[in-house]
């Protein structure tokens, strides 16, 4: 049977049009579908326009410093507006660019929604159809809001960028990723920020004693951490919001930020008409190559809810290619993914937790939590974290966890390492870069910890 397209891709976010493009580079015909705009959550309204954000909100604990390091300087005030055009430039600049490579590698862009009509059919908002010999569905995900009255006074975090004026109080819900980095950000750019964290600790997932000395250092600058704490009661008083929590707190803000979980965006695609299957939290459920219930569809990245991560679609995009297009049938491999949380401290970590390790094996456990010399001249008091859990039996590291500015850059090469199967042997072969914080990698002697 003849079809318009080798490969129909529905989504052009990250996982979409990497697969997408290296289908179209390798010479196979190839369409793709995108409703709003190219490069999805991680370009247009997550990690880069966050991280953005993450430079702005630093700059005044910059500007303090430099005091302390002899510059006459002040901090001023914050252009919320300005910084907004500015990112908003960037962004589409972006969009271009993700939009130009499509294109240029040979994609055909359809700037409509898309769904399924059967497994070779894609029918178009505008009533066309189009069929394809393989379809992938790359459609991410969206935050979610809970199911109360006065939920709809909240924002979520695809809200923030388009925000007309920074508010004066925020209030956050939810200790995931998205609350704890834009808590962060927003106390940086001089919002009062509180959160409500539902269990005894931010961060769930991380470390134990990593995910404490983030939330200790949040505090430490300025934002206020309700644990054990969730609303109960949601009003809309004047411009404010009123919110009480189940710990007998109430707060007039003028922003409430759900950040309470993303779902799978698969409304509407016709996928369950078709067999598709689906996972309890509703993410498209694949094999190990990618491949749905209906074998001429395919999907990857947060739509399958496996690890949301832009890197981890990416590599699902380059697994499938090679596995549907090159004949080379590729896992994705999910093992030692490195991760980081833009807090301030920043937190990375690849690996065992602490937690994880003890129910896994004998491990031992190396720590050193310091003043960085950068900060502590200017009389900071904050101290950065380093981390390693070791395998008592292999000396393999399983483990890294680093809270402290640039944790993210430093992760990233402990993570080549692990990845290669280091020993601590090997690290503490390595000589160390001096003055840095990172050498306390390699310079960590004894154990703080044996866990049996
Ligand atoms: P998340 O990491 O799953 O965190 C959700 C938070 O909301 C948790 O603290 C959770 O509490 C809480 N929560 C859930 N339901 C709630 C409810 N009904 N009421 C009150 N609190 C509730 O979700 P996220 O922060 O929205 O991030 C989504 C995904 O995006 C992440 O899993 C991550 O993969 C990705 N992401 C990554 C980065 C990065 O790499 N830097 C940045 C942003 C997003 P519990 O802990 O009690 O469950």
């Amino acid at each position: 049977m003849d079809f318009d397209y080798d490969l129909f891709v529905i989504g052009g976010g990250s996982g979409g049009v990497r697969a997408a493009r290296l289908t179209a580079m390798g010479g196979q015909k190839v369409a793709l579908a995108e409703e709003s705009r190219m490069g999805g959550t991680c370009v247009i309204r997550g990690c880069v326009p966050k991280k953005l954000m993450v430079y702005a909100s630093e700059y005044p604990e910059a500007i303090e410093m430099a005091k302390q390091y002899g510059w006459d300087a002040s901090s001023g005030s914050f252009d919320w507006s300005a910084f907004q055009s500015h990112l908003g430039s960037e962004l589409t600049r972006l969009e271009g660019a993700y939009e130009g490579n499509a294109e240029k590698a040979g994609v055909t862009i359809y700037k409509q929604r898309a769904r399924l009509a059967d497994p070779h059919t894609v029918e178009l908002a505008d009533g066309t159809t189009k069929t394809a010999k393989h379809i992938l569905i790359a459609t991410g995900g969206r935050p979610v809001r809970p199911d109360m009255p006065g939920a709809e006074h909240g924002i979520v975090s695809d809200d923030l960028f388009d925000m007309p004026k920074l508010p004066g109080r925020m209030l956050i819900v939810g200790a995931g990723y998205i609350g704890c980095e834009f808590a962060c950000i927003f106390n940086g750019l001089g919002v009062d920020v509180s959160m409500y964290i539902r269990k005894a600790q931010i961060l769930r997932g991380f470390d134990d004693e990593a995910r404490g000395h983030v939330a200790d250092c949040m505090q430490q600058r300025g934002v206020t951490l309700h644990t054990g704490c969730a609303p109960t009661a949601i009003e809309k008083r004047g411009d404010k919001i009123w919110v009480k929590g189940s710990n007998g707190h109430e707060e007039e803000v003028d922003t409430l930020l759900w950040a309470i979980g993303r779902k799978p965006n698969t409304d509407g695609l016709g996928l369950e008409d078709l067999g598709v299957k689906f996972s309890r939290g509703g993410a498209i459920e694949v094999d190990e190559y990618g491949q749905t219930a209906v074998p001429s569809i395919y999907a990857l990245g947060d739509v399958i809810g496996r690890v949301e991560l832009t890197p981890v679609a990416i590599r699902e995009a380059v697994a499938f290619h090679e596995t549907v297009f090159k004949g080379n049938p590729t896992k994705m491999d999910y093992d030692l993914i490195p991760s980081a949380t833009f807090t301030q401290p920043e937190l990375a970590s690849c690996g065992l937790t602490e937690e994880q390790a003890e129910e896994q094996e004998p491990s031992l456990v190396y720590a050193t939590a310091f003043r960085p010399m950068q900060t502590a001249f200017a009389g900071g008091a904050e101290r950065v974290l380093f981390k390693m859990i070791v395998s008592k039996e292999t000396d393999k590291v399983l483990g890294a966890h680093i809270v402290g500015p640039s944790a993210a850059e430093m992760i990233q090469f402990v993570a080549v390492a692990m990845k290669m199967g280091a020993t601590k042997a090997d690290f503490d072969r390595t000589c160390a870069v001096h003055p840095s914080m990172a050498e306390e990698m390699v310079t960590m002697k004894d154990p703080v910890r044996v866990l049996a």
